[in-house]
């Protein structure tokens, strides 16, 4: 590979890049929301109804074709409050859902880092500034970068609700960029989602890097990152070899 430029900063995706965000885990969620509001439908059931919802608010929320025509800013825990009364009324289900939708939110506030992210965090920080943007309310951003010692490992951390705009709208990065004092094309920003990431990152100007762990394919679409890596561990080498 050829040496990279030196970044001024390297800032990340959160899910499924830091930590890892899995159906397994939401269903989880679904499970124990279904068990305390005494639902006759399993974990299982009620994620996969209720996804359908989920699935277009993430279309809804942002129009790439005239970003400044994307609808007004709505957190997680709204927008999943909205989805959760959809399943409910449409499906007959007596369940409440603001309660489910608290719920959501604080699971999400528990997941489990990948193998090697504590320490490329930890070797990454003493040599360049490291930042955070993730699609995600700060009620379960903080509280889980808190629980794994992260929060003073990076310089910024923000958030679609702390910038009040969801990846990929150019909007979000130009946000992070400013938080940071960094200009785009000195910036590595990596994350694992084609769009959201490599598609906003790339048209923001980031060198955007892609995280493919489970080596998927990019569709003839799809958005191309400057470089792919299959484990944070790379980044080490590469910003050690960027000049
Ligand atoms: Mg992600």
């Amino acid at each position: 590979m050829k040496s990279p430029r030196k970044p001024d900063a390297i800032m990340f995706d959160v899910y499924d890049t830091l930590f890892l965000n899995d159906p397994a885990a939401w269903q989880r969620a679904f499970q124990q929301i279904a068990e305390e509001q005494g639902l006759e439908v399993t974990g299982t059931d009620l994620w996969t109804r209720w996804k359908k919802h989920e699935v277009g608010f993430r279309a809804w929320r942002t129009n790439m074709d005239d970003p400044d025509s994307s609808p007004p800013f709505k957190s997680y825990e709204t927008a999943w409050r909205e989805c959760f009364e959809k399943v409910f009324e449409q499906d007959n289900i007596p369940g409440n859902a603001a309660d489910a939708a608290r719920r959501s939110v604080t699971h999400m506030a528990h997941r489990d880092p990948f193998p090697e992210t504590v320490k490329t965090l930890s070797e990454l920080s003493g040599r360049v500034p490291l930042g955070v943007f993730s699609n995600a309310d700060d009620a379960f951003l903080r509280p889980m970068l808190d629980e794994y010692g992260l929060t003073s490992k990076f310089e910024v951390i923000e958030s679609s609700e702390s910038a009040a705009v969801y990846k990929p709208h150019p909007g979000a990065f130009r946000h992070m960029f400013a938080a940071m004092h960094v200009s785009p094309d000195r910036t590595w920003y990596v994350g694992d989602h084609l769009y959201d990431d490599i598609r906003g990152g790339s048209e923001a100007g980031a060198k955007a890097i892609w995280i493919n762990r489970n080596d998927a394919k990019h569709g003839p679409d799809d958005a191309r990152p400057v470089y792919e890596i299959s484990s944070l561990t790379e980044l080490v080498g590469m910003f050690d070899r960027s000049e």
